[in-house]
């Protein structure tokens, strides 16, 4: 027979008297507290509206059960409920909050695709109402800030004037020559839900009976899904919420900065530009370090049997930036081989000057082999981070019996 869907013709319902026809134990469900005994329930009528066309199922209650989860099965509604309901007259009432935003995120999303539409030629070719964030994923040429912004504008302009959101019922052939755009392959008759003068477009969902309700669409970003783009927005309620998060968000960083939301941009300029300026100079400061440091490093240096002076450092507490150019500074001289770590970070250097006539990257390997690490190089030069910085100096250790120092 069939549930009579008592929100087809009243959004607003939130309480209602029906039968229970069936109830029977279904899977349990997993809840936050762990899994809990459920019951299917079948009522002759319902406002609980079951997950469909992209939009959540409501909850509530119904006589003493909780609601669960409700399901479109057919013709019929399925109540997934937390206890037994005996056959017969029973109460039933929505969680009211989460419906209405529902019905604002919804209603939002088909005059904000009816905008992208209108205004950009792109159609949206899914919906989704999340937990915090909805999306529709559009068609075709990227939608840039312009188009985000202009759809957005549009949208909320309809809000302003607060027309009024119907619905409509007709076969496909009527609602088309209305000016329905989707192509429809259901039989029999349609329903459609009609913005006036912006949209109508077939759906099964629950909306706002104006578009005043709908409150304010506020579009967030758009990403690429496969071919298609999917623009994040919010409307009513949760606008009001971004908006908000987003302010105290600027006034956080504007308190950090010491400056006032609307001068974030030009301290955050400010801020890129003296980072550049000290790295830069830091750079310069270490190539100077590196240079006198090879220098001493080198004098104080006797060479082995074949001319070949080893350079080993432990760095601890320095810049770990100052490893390289103090490598490349050491292999820049005659017969030089610097063996340099940086006990701080676990992060190695071998460098040589090429008559040294090594080869580092096979001593890297070797040592790699046995302290975990990722990292190579070519023959004169490589780098290395370890698994772990501890391991640093017995990594320097190895690298000198590989090269018989030892
Ligand atoms: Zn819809």
């Amino acid at each position: 027979m069939g549930t009579h869907r008592l929100y087809y013709d009243d959004a607003y319902l939130q309480n209602f008297e029906a039968r229970v026809r069936y109830c029977e134990p279904a899977r349990p469900v997993t809840t936050e507290s762990g899994p809990k005994a459920a019951w299917e329930v079948l009522l002759d009528e319902t406002a609980f509206y079951p997950s469909s066309g992209g939009q959540p199922f409501d909850l509530g209650m119904i006589g003493e059960a909780r609601v669960f989860d409700v399901r479109d099965d057919g013709d019929e509604i399925v109540h997934v409920v937390d206890r037994e309901l005996e056959s017969g007259p029973v109460k039933g009432c929505i969680d009211w909050v989460r419906r209405f935003d529902h019905m604002q995120q919804h209603t939002g999303q088909h005059l904000l695709s009816a905008m992208f539409q209108e205004r950009y030629g792109l159609p949206t070719v899914s919906f989704h109402l999340g937990g915090e964030i909805n999306t529709i994923d559009l068609r075709g040429e990227e939608p840039k800030a312009d188009a985000l912004m202009g759809a957005q504008h549009a949208a909320n302009a309809v809000i302003f004037v607060d027309r009024p959101v119907t619905v409509r019922y007709g076969t496909a052939g009527e609602l088309a020559q209305l000016g329905v755009r989707k192509e429809v392959e259901r039989g029999g008759i349609l329903r459609a839900i009609e913005i006036e003068g912006a949209d109508l477009q077939p759906c099964g969902g629950t909306h706002v009976k104006s578009t005043g309700q709908i409150g304010m669409i506020l579009v967030r970003r758009s990403t690429k899904i496969r071919q298609d783009w999917r623009v994040e927005f919010v409307c009513g309620k949760r606008a009001e919420g971004s908006a908000t998060v987003d302010y105290q968000r600027l006034r956080t960083i504007g308190e950090r900065l010491r400056c006032t939301p609307e001068e974030i941009s030009v301290a955050i300029e400010k801020i890129a530009a003296e980072r550049d300026a000290h790295f830069k100079s830091l750079r310069a400061a270490l190539q100077h370090l590196a240079e006198a440091r090879a220098k001493l490093l080198l004098e104080t240096c006797t060479p082995d049997g074949q001319g070949i002076r080893w350079v080993e450092e432990r760095l601890r507490d320095e810049n770990p930036e100052l490893l390289l150019p103090l490598a490349t500074e050491i292999a820049k001289n005659e017969k030089a081989v610097g063996l340099l770590i940086h006990e701080g970070t676990g992060q190695l250097v071998f460098a040589q000057h090429p008559a040294a006539g090594k080869d580092m990257n096979a001593m890297l390997k070797q040592v790699l082999a046995d302290v975990p690490g990722k990292g190579g190089g070519t023959k004169d030069f490589v780098r290395a981070k370890l698994v772990e910085s501890r391991k640093a100096s017995a990594a320097l250790e190895l690298a000198r019996k590989v090269f018989g120092r030892r």
